[in-house]
């Protein structure tokens, strides 16, 4: 496991999901559009583990809640259609999002982490 991230920037280019979205590093996708890549997580925590991140460069949640209207609405909503595709409404799922040290945030570009596919516990996770 790696050091927990500040969640503040400057954003660093090189993180692995700047990487991921460039085509450097490879990963499942389980969705696109203009707003978002959504992607299976590498180590998931429940059957099934989705990463939604923004196609543009915010670190964490900090700076994301400060994005256009337009753009915040585009990644909640392909949250919701990523979670109706994949069958998760008749038993439901979770949504969550690490940002800053105390989090334990690992990565530095803002993303959400759809869980879903069993009970899950409750919190804390
Ligand atoms: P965080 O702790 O930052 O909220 O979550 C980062 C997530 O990214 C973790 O659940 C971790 O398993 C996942 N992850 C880290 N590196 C990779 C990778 O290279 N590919 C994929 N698909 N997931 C990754």
């Amino acid at each position: 496991m790696s050091t927990p991230v500040t969640g503040k920037g400057p954003y660093d280019p090189q993180n692995i999901f700047a990487r991921i979205l460039r085509g450097e590093i490879p990963c499942k996708t389980v969705f696109e559009n203009e707003w978002v890549l959504a992607f299976y997580d590498i180590a998931p925590k429940a059957p099934v583990h989705v990463l939604i991140i923004p196609r543009n460069p915010y670190v964490s949640f900090m700076d994301f809640s400060t994005a256009p209207a337009e753009e915040i609405a585009g990644v909640m909503q392909a949250a919701g259609e990523i979670a109706r595709t994949l069958g998760l409404e008749e038993n439901g799922y979770r949504i969550i999002t690490n940002a800053g040290t105390d989090s334990g945030q690992e990565v530095p570009h803002f993303h959400l982490h759809l869980l879903g596919g069993k009970a899950l516990p409750a919190f804390p996770l």
